[in-house]
């Protein structure tokens, strides 16, 4: 309610004139006969209180007449009272408005003052959480969607700004946030008067309140890595290019990228515990800010692999400026690291390249991570490697080898070759062959397993070509037997790889049964390695394989693990004595009394022994003399092709049942 109301002041002054006047119309009538002064200031008179009490006054000053209250609920629509369909209206008139609204991150509502009718867009519907489908045109949409409080907030804001035609804003909270965060939106609207200054409707918007603490967070963690607190990949790459743009444009901007690898952090990982991992990176973050220059970039480019890089550098022509920074890095992080009371030894692998001869990041990461892989794979891995020439070249051979392969497996280059296992004790009979894969191109001829298998090992592509050279190797093997040599066995080299995977059995058994070969025909060759890897689970897959008939043999045994107490654990046949024993048993005492031991081994512990690589007769004679019976070697074949395996298959076969086992 209004304490003072100036149309209604100014119509009582005009009356109280028009009456105040009147009053001395009959005086003026007595006094002055003169008709021609008293008719006009009669009917001047008479106009005076006419207009007081029937004219509509404009607007005093910028205070309008305005509603006393606003009744939310929508009156009855009268006829006298025109009603405005605001959406209606919109699409009629103004469709690009519509369409503003449509595309709009705001939402828009508006209020009819006439009719009482709410319009709200779809988005305004969405941030206020509810199905656009579901809105409707009252106020009550917007009191199911926001706190009690809020809601009585908003009406008063709404009453005050139709009564005063000023704007308003309130923030209110969303009812069914679906975060744990309460989520909530802005709300906001101004009024709009027709030529009268009366209210006609109110024009508002509902906005996303920004949380400044949440969207800081946000952007700290954009391009931070949350654990290390240390750039991210995304932005030490943005970075990079910066550095790289200004070294190509300032010839004597020199900067060095420095990577790190954390050795094995795998078995951190898996030995400890994920936490412990997550302690380490931290650590190894805050070693290498500590010895790094504030202008230095340093981020976490991968799990276990950081990027330093180091600007400003003096000199583009030697290494020796940026050898100490980061042998200060490596030797920091190199530090026992104290978890859980006891005291953790990591390595690491770095690697450095600088910006020589590069005009792009790709470029400059390329050399970076091609020398981190060089040290990685070196025997003396744990140190830092510079970038040179050839390891680029050396990387790009890799990759290119890396994408021949996977051509050559589709297009079946990939052959077998079988070398004979020969019992001496037997006559020389054949006890079985090893098949031994090559590549066959058509250029080169064929291409050992020593320039590939590593290559296919690191890049999984093992997988397949594993595969296929277990259906080869049985396809070929079943060919065999079905001409009669039923007692034929042939060894298939398995990768530590292949042994990992969990369909691994199931692998085995569906090209058993498909290329229907008992499972006695086939033997698989594992290494040491491979045999300790996730031992239990090994010795479970051993099992099963051994109970369907399958032998396993350990291959170039000797040369990794020393421990033997897995071989009494594991199901296994034959131990492969490796060939860099057999080598110099004839000459040398060390090699035949290492070689004296693996036959005393296989004796004791009732296994078959082949000896691997015997090319002479004094090897043999050596061998024959100790108690070795099963022999591979150039001396009897080198591998051979299927059809030249057939002829010495036919020559050297002799069944099991003919022979008496020694
Ligand atoms: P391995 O399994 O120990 O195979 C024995 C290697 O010794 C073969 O080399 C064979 O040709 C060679 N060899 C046998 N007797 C003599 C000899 O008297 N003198 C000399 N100098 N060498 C002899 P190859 O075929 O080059 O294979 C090398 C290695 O490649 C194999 O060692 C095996 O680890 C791997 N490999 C070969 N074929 C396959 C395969 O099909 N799958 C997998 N995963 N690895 C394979
Ligand atoms: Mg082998
Ligand atoms: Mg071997």
């Amino acid at each position: 309610m209004r304490l003072f109301d100036e149309k209604k002041i100014l119509r009582f002054l005009l009356l109280f004139a028009g009456v105040f006047f009147a009053a001395f119309i009959p005086e003026i009538i007595q006094s002055s006969h003169n008709v021609a002064f008293v008719v006009p200031y009669a009917m001047a008179d008479v106009f005076l209180i006419i207009v007081a009490i029937t004219y509509r006054f404009p607007i005093i000053g910028s205070r309008r007449k305005m509603r006393d209250d606003v009744d939310l609920v929508p009156p009855p629509p009268t006829s006298a009272l025109p009603t405005r369909d605001f959406q209606k209206d919109l699409v009629e008139k103004d469709e690009l408005f519509q369409m503003m609204v449509d595309v709009s991150s705001s939402g828009f509502w508006t209020f009819d003052v006439a009719t009482g009718k709410v319009y709200w867009s779809q988005r305004a519907a969405k941030l206020l959480l509810a199905d656009p489908l579901k809105v409707d045109d009252s106020f009550d949409f917007l009191k199911t969607h926001i706190l009690e409080s809020d809601w009585l907030r908003f009406k008063d804001a709404l009453n005050t700004s139709l009564e005063n035609g000023e704007y308003f804003s309130v923030r209110v909270s969303l009812l069914q946030s679906a975060s744990a965060n309460e989520q909530r939106v802005q709300i906001t609207g101004n009024v709009q008067k027709n030529e009268d200054g009366r209210p006609v409707r109110i024009v508002g918007a509902i906005n996303e309140c920004i949380d400044h603490t949440t969207s800081e967070k946000q952007n700290f963690y954009a391009y931070r890595d949350a654990l290390t607190g240390v750039y991210n990949r995304k932005f030490f790459l943005e970075k990079l290019k910066i550095d790289v743009d200004v070294a190509l444009q300032r010839p004597d901007y020199v900067f060095a990228v420095a990577l790190l690898d954390i050795d094995s952090f795998g078995a951190i990982n898996t030995s400890y515990s994920i936490n412990v991992g997550d302690s380490v990176l931290r650590i190894v973050a805050d070693r290498i800010k500590a010895q790094c220059r504030p202008t230095d970039t340093i981020a976490r480019i991968g799990p276990d692999v950081f990027a330093v890089v180091l600007h400003n550098l003096q000199s583009k022509d030697s290494d020796s400026e940026v050898l100490p920074l980061v042998r200060r890095i490596h030797n920091a992080v190199k530090m026992p690291v104290q978890i859980e009371g006891r005291d953790l030894y990591i390595s690491v692998s770095m690697a450095v390249a600088l910006n020589r001869d590069v005009d792009c990041v790709e470029d400059v990461m390329a050399n970076a991570t091609a020398s981190l892989r060089e040290m990685k794979k070196s025997v003396n891995h744990g140190g830092i490697q510079f970038f040179s020439g050839g390891i680029r070249e050396k990387a790009m051979k890799l990759y290119k080898l890396e994408f021949e392969i996977r051509r050559a497996i589709q297009a079946q280059e990939f052959v077998l070759m079988y070398q004979p296992i020969v019992d001496i004790t037997k006559g020389n009979r054949i006890a079985g062959f090893e098949a031994l894969v090559r590549w066959k191109q058509s250029e080169q001829g064929y291409i050992s397993p020593a320039e590939f298998i590593p290559i296919a090992e690191d890049t999984g592509l093992i997988i397949p070509m594993g595969a296929l050279i277990l259906r080869m190797a049985c396809i070929q093997a079943k060919q065999w037997v079905d001409l009669g040599f039923e007692d034929i066995q042939v060894a298939v080299n398995f990768s530590a790889k292949q042994f990992a995977m969990d369909s691994m059995l199931d692998d085995i058994k569906k090209v058993l049964l498909e290329t229907n070969l008992n499972p006695r025909n086939l033997k698989l060759e594992i290494t040491e390695y491979t045999a300790v890897c996730e031992a239990e689970k090994t010795i479970e897959i051993m099992k099963a394989l051994s109970n369907m008939g399958l032998q396993i043999s350990i291959d170039d045994f000797g040369t990794g693990y020393s421990s033997l107490s897995y071989l009494k654990r594991y199901p296994i046949h034959t131990l492969k004595m490796d060939k860099s024993f057999v080598d110099h048993v004839a000459e040398d005492e060390e090699d035949a009394a290492f070689a004296r031991m693996v036959i005393g081994i296989a004796k004791s512990l009732n296994l078959d022994l082949i000896a691997e690589g015997v090319e002479t007769e004094e090897q043999l004679n050596f061998l024959k003399d100790e108690g070795c019976r099963l022999i591979q070697g150039f001396y009897f074949s080198k591998p051979l092709p299927p059809e030249l395996a057939l002829g010495y298959l036919k020559e050297h076969y002799k069944p099991v049942d003919s022979v008496c086992r020694s």
